[in-house]
């Protein structure tokens, strides 16, 4: 830290990304990634063409993915933001509508409370319940920003979309922000209810179920009068955040949700399999409606075997918040990763066995 910065910031904990390891070929399976490659459609989108004119400003708008989102998801271009990953959204919303206050659990995505101390924002933390369902009953008659991931994580668990509703309506004087990153992994999306309520915002992103992460794409279906405010604050910092290339990649991507679905139906097929497996060591494995699992098991602990995974070459996610220092979020990748990885967990037990 220099001398000269904002006194506001010296107390300010940054989010810590996942380790993205530039070196050596690790089997990642720590930052919730697709472990499918683009669709065809995006890497010819991306040609000489496209290439020779990033020499010019992008559409702030971004009117062709706009349109095409809006056709996507059944709504109106004006119910439609984008934005350089739904971080950034999550960002302009703690922006937007945080000044009374936000409200989420205390096992969430842990960018929430980085954003609140970034704008000085008072947060009421919700503890999940003991099974580590969302609470829903302590989150009522809000004021300011209710947050819920859904699916949650680094949990995988999902609210019924008649849970998320009853949220929405017990918040008139709030903005509820539904963070659906996982929804395309088997949970079940509010977009459609966003014609109901004018203070239900949900975000989505490009990064995990479409392989768009490093492309750096999110976007958020919203009343038009919150869109409006989002456009306001993003106009404000960088109405060029969504380069030319990205732009081409995801109206592609939009193009091809065929391949998409079977990806994701793929990634479900082998989430299913890695808990099965996962139980038959033992494992405390949660329901999860995400592209990961959360597990942990009694014969080895939660830090111990991300450690020795890691010198087995399988990357996967240890957080060390007290409450969930047991567990580790490991995201599902091809069935080949995924029983590489079961095959490493086998062994490391097996060592264990032998030296005690
Ligand atoms: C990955 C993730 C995001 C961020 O997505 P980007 O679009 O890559 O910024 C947001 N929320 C949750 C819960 C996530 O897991």
């Amino acid at each position: 830290m220099s001398r000269f910065l904002s006194e506001k910031f010296s107390d300010l904990e940054e989010y810590v990304p996942g380790e993205q390891p530039q070196d050596i070929k690790y089997i990642k399976l720590n930052t919730n990634e697709s472990p499918f490659e683009p669709s065809q459609k995006v890497i010819e989108a991306i040609n000489r063409e496209e290439i020779s004119d990033l020499r010019l400003y992008c559409d702030p708008d971004c009117k062709k993915l706009k349109a095409k989102l809006a056709e996507t998801y059944s709504v109106k271009p004006e119910n439609v933001f984008l934005s350089n990953g739904s971080d950034d959204i999550l960002n302009f919303a703690f922006m937007a509508y945080a000044e009374k206050g936000a409200v989420y659990p205390d096992i969430t995505y842990g960018f929430y409370q980085v954003f609140a101390q970034l704008h000085g924002v008072n947060s009421r933390i919700v503890p999940l319940k003991k099974d580590f369902t969302i609470d829903k009953d302590a989150f009522k008659g809000q004021t300011g920003l209710v947050v819920i991931a859904n699916p949650n994580a680094p949990t995988g668990i999902a609210l019924k979309l008649d849970e998320i509703e009853e949220l929405i309506k017990s918040n008139p004087k709030a903005v509820v922000l539904i963070d659906e990153a996982y929804v395309d992994f088997g949970g079940e999306s509010a977009c459609r209810l966003t014609e109901k309520y004018d203070n239900l915002l949900v975000c989505q992103t490009f990064s995990k179920s479409r392989s768009l992460a490093g492309g750096r794409l999110g976007f958020a279906i919203a009343h038009k009068d919150i869109i409006a405010d989002l456009e306001k604050i993003k106009y404000s910092t960088n109405p060029y955040n969504i380069n030319r290339l990205t732009q081409v990649a995801g109206l592609a991507t939009l193009c091809d949700d065929d391949y998409y679905k079977e990806n994701c139906r793929k990634i479900i097929e082998n989430r299913k399999f890695t808990k099965i497996e996962l139980e038959k060591l033992d494992f405390e494995v949660l329901d999860s409606k995400a592209n990961f699992v959360f597990a942990k098991s009694d014969k080895i602990s939660g830090q111990d075997l991300y450690i020795k995974l890691k010198e087995k070459g399988v990357l996967i996610r240890h957080f060390t918040n007290e409450r969930i220092s047991e567990y580790n979020r490991i995201t599902i990748g091809t069935i080949k990763q995924m029983k590489e990885l079961i095959s490493k967990v086998k062994e490391i037990l097996g060592e264990k066995n032998e030296n005690s």
